[in-house]
Formats: C-alpha cells, structure tokens, sequence
C-alpha cells in the first residue's frame, strides 16, 4: 500500500526523484531491510525522533534536488547525544543552502546509525536494449576504479544470485579478510531476488541505487537508497 501510494503522489507532483525516505520504505514494503528512516523538518522534531530512534543517530538533508548528499555536506554520521543532533541539523541546513541555493530542503533524515560491515552496492537499471537489469557489486573505491560489478535481466532467481556474488573478481572480499567477518552472502543473495521481483512487478522504475548496503556475518541492512522513475 505504502509503495502504491509514494508512486501515485509522486506521479501527481510530475517528479521522477523519490527521496531516501521514500525509497526505504518502497524497498521495506519489498522485504529489503533498510535502517529506520523518517522525516524530520524542525530541529525540535529531529531532536524527539533521536529519542525514539535510539543513539547513536545519522542525519541527512532530505531534498529530491539534491541527490548527492555527501557532497553538499548533508550527512552526519555518529551522533550521540541532543546537543550533537542539533547541531548537526544546522550544520546541514546551513552548507545545503550554500552548495544549492534554490534545492526545496523538506527537512532531515533521521536514521539509525548500522554498524559497519562489507560495503556493498546493489541496484537497478532499465537498459534501453535488454530492459530492467539488477547490479551487484562491491562498494567503495573498489566499485568506483575497477567497476567490479555484475549484472542479470530482470526476473532473476536464486541460482542467477548465486552467480552475481560468485562472478565478481573481489569476492574474497566476501568472504572475510585480514580477520573481517564474513558476509552473509545467503542474504544478499536474497536481497537480489526481493529486488527483481520488486522491480518485475512494479512497472515505471527507471533506476534503483542501493548504495551502500551493509553486509555482516548475519543479515544485511541497505543504509542509503535512491528510485528514479521513469
Ligand atoms: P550520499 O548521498 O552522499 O551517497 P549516503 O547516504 O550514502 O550519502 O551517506 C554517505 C556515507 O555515510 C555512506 O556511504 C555511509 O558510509 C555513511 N552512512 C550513511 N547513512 C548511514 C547509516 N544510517 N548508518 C551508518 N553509516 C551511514
Ligand atoms: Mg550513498
């Protein structure tokens, strides 16, 4: 329901960026496990959702104008305490406007901070010849230099999954190093599946970036996620 909704609104506003809230809970809906993320468009409201959320907290500018967020000083990360997250909310506001002075901030996303695991990166794209096409690959300076990713046609089953995080040249790095726990390549796989049978039944996606995804000896938790439609 949730999804039918986000799609329907956003259609009426003539916008093809979903926000990161949006997106989460698109891909929850999916049966994806992303980190709790909800909107928060005063520093009070970003204050009493940190209470409930529980510390330690990660804040991000919530703006379908402004999709990389890093770069306009719109992530904080790590926060633990009232005063922290205040700050953090001005901090945020504050270099956004400056980086994109006419970007419509809706407010903050205000997120659980995941503990760090394997960086992956999953994802979808329409290609123009072969149709909606999923992505997996390592995160980090490895995806970005060497484009160490690999992709299947839309719908895949469990046995493509299994090929997509076996074919890619870093998968040692999946399977622990230099003492780093293993990832739960059972649940990523998983993960795979979920998005392409999301994206099979979902007609009008025109991308998915799940980007970065953690992984950890058990389970997995997509801690950003961006939808372009179509
Ligand atoms: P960008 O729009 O720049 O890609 P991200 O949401 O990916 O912004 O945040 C940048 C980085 O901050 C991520 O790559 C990740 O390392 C860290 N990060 C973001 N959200 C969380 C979170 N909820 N928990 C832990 N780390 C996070
Ligand atoms: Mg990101």
């Amino acid at each position: 329901m949730t999804t039918a909704r986000i799609l329907s609104q956003a259609r009426e506003e003539k916008r093809t960026v979903l926000t990161e809230i949006e997106a989460k809970q698109i891909l929850a809906e999916a049966g994806i496990n992303c980190t709790e993320t909800v909107l928060a468009t005063s520093r009070e409201e970003a204050v009493s959702l940190c209470d409930r959320i529980g510390y330690p907290v990660v804040l991000k500018v919530s703006s379908v104008d402004i999709s990389h967020k890093s770069d306009a000083g719109g992530v904080k990360v790590n926060l633990n305490s009232k005063e922290e997250v205040e700050k953090a909310f001005d901090d945020i506001m504050t270099s956004c406007r400056a980086y994109a002075p006419d970007a419509d901030i809706e407010g903050v996303a205000v997120q659980s901070m995941a503990k760090p695991g394997t960086e992956i990166i999953m994802g979808m794209i329409n290609d123009a010849s072969f149709g909606p096409v999923v992505m997996f690959g390592l995160g980090g300076v490895l995806v970005e230099v060497l484009k160490d990713v690999s992709f299947r046609i839309v719908p895949i089953d469990k046995n493509d999954a299994i090929e997509m995080t076996t074919e890619i040249q870093g998968k040692k790095l999946l399977e622990g190093y230099r003492g780093q726990d293993p990832a739960d390549v059972e649940c990523l796989r998983d993960m795979l599946v979920k998005l392409s049978d999301f994206v099979d039944a979902t007609p009008g996606i025109e991308e998915i970036d799940m980007n970065p995804v953690f992984a950890y000896k058990d389970g997995a938790v997509v801690v950003d996620a961006r939808i372009i439609l179509s």
